[in-house]
């Protein structure tokens, strides 16, 4: 018997009839003869609306309150899921992330995984059930409950995936597969029938949100095959896995353009051009768990830099008492925030063997009139910050100038999500 992890969004769970449905494939996926664990997400827009309840009562919500509340939309949906399982006669259990064994570190709101104990979920397929796991939670080393960042089902799937040996794991979403760009955002955006780790690791870095960052992690450390595909039409969509299944001669320049927008930019201004300035900006950053991407420095002219740099948005509150608190101890002029930028990156393994695909890029975007602020690259990304309203402009045209247009418009419906 093979195991296989199903993971659904919260599109795909979205009401009644989606839970109706989606219990209808996992139970014929169990009547199939394969083992099945499911993760669900919270239902549609649930984690948005407690985020949203959670800032009417207070402007700083407690990270450890935060979790309390978050956690309750994925177990409404595993307890839901489950009651429609076994009306269909599929004999289901549902579970809590700490039920599961789902061990984290202790940073609420954004925990790691260190750990799957696993043992109920083991018992549960033994005993021929269905397994049906809360997502994007865990309980902290200190025996607190925790969530892992938006996004997080597809990590608490991955992640189970490997520490129950599954097979492979299935993401269902609500578009049929990855694409090469959001096809919310590039309606010629064409599927891709495959990508390596490495790919999918760097456009879920550069904020694809078809897939968590950490959950691609965990597949390429564990060697978990994923298959991302629609829980709306149920066609076989894309896979993610090692370089095995990669076929000769078939390394494309470019896989796609990734966009996001969750990022914001702040800069330190007039910083005096001495050692050790960054050190203690970024020391201190770090210290405080804020994840900082991109980072420019401006040469000196007068003896004074700007250091600017990207973080989440989410961050921004945490990080601007520090910026103040260093800028006053190193003498700096003053901080600046701007929530209105974009990042866009291109991803291609073929990168790698292909010069001037920078300097195409920056082509395309001058001619469109699109300003570059920050640049970064890896050797199979490209990324660069643009203000925001030019984005629609810049991905478009990225799209079509490194040939990634299909024929016609995405076709599949996409369903609404606001
Ligand atoms: P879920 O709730 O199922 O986890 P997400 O919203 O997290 O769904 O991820 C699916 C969404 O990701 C799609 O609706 C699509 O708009 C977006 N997306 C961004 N980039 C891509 C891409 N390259 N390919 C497919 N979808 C993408
Ligand atoms: N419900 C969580 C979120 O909206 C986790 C997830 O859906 O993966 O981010
Ligand atoms: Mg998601």
């Amino acid at each position: 018997m093979g195991l296989v992890v199903q993971k659904f969004g919260g599109t795909s769970v979205a009401d009644p009839d989606r839970m109706r449905r989606v219990a209808r494939h996992v139970a014929d996926t169990r009547a199939g003869g394969d083992g099945v664990v499911v993760v669900v997400s919270a239902m549609g827009k649930a984690t948005d609306n407690l985020l949203g309840l959670a800032r009417q009562v207070s402007a700083n919500p407690s990270g450890r309150e935060l979790d309390m509340l978050l956690t309750t939309g994925e177990r409404i949906s595993s307890a839901l899921l489950c009651m429609a399982l076994l009306d269909l006669g599929c004999d289901a259990v549902s579970f809590t992330g700490s039920q599961v064994g789902i061990i984290t570190d202790t940073s609420h709101t954004k925990a790691k995984i260190l750990e799957i104990k696993g043992d109920r979920v083991r018992e549960a397929i033994a005993q021929g059930k269905v397994a049906v796991v809360a997502g994007f939670q865990g309980v902290s080393t200190a025996k607190e409950v925790t969530t892992l960042g938006r996004g997080g089902s597809d990590t608490t799937a991955v992640a189970l995936a490997a520490a129950l040996r599954a097979d492979s794991c299935e993401i269902y979403t609500d578009v049929t597969g990855v694409f090469s760009a959001d096809p919310r955002m590039v309606p010629r955006a064409r599927k891709l029938p495959w990508l390596s780790f490495d790919e999918m690791l760097e456009m879920a870095g550069a904020g694809s949100k078809v897939l968590a960052l950490r959950s691609v992690e965990f597949a390429r450390n564990h060697g978990v095959p994923i298959h991302v595909r629609s829980s709306f039409t149920w066609e076989p969509g894309t896979w993610v896995s090692g370089d095995e299944g990669r076929r000769a001669m078939e390394e494309p320049i470019i896989s796609g353009v990734v966009h996001d927008v969750g990022e914001s930019k702040m800069t330190l201004l007039g910083v005096p051009d001495r050692p050790g300035v960054s050190a203690l900006l970024f020391e201190s950053l770090a210290h405080a768990n804020v994840n900082v991407d991109m980072i420019v420095q401006n040469t000196s002219v007068d003896g004074t830099t700007d250091i600017s740099f990207t973080l989440p948005a989410g961050d921004v509150a945490v990080a601007q008492p520090i910026l103040e608190r260093v800028g006053a101890e190193v003498g700096a002029k003053g901080v600046d925030t701007d929530a209105q930028i974009a990042k866009l990156s291109l991803v291609g393994a073929g990168m790698k063997t292909s010069p001037g695909v920078a300097a195409r890029m920056f082509r395309v975007l001058a001619d469109h009139g699109v300003n570059i602020e920050m640049i970064s690259t890896s050797t199979i990304r490209i990324s660069v910050v643009v203000e925001r309203s030019m984005l629609d402009t810049a991905i478009v045209a990225l799209h079509a100038a490194f040939g990634l247009d299909a024929d016609s418009d995405y076709s599949a419906p996409l369903p609404e999500r606001t």
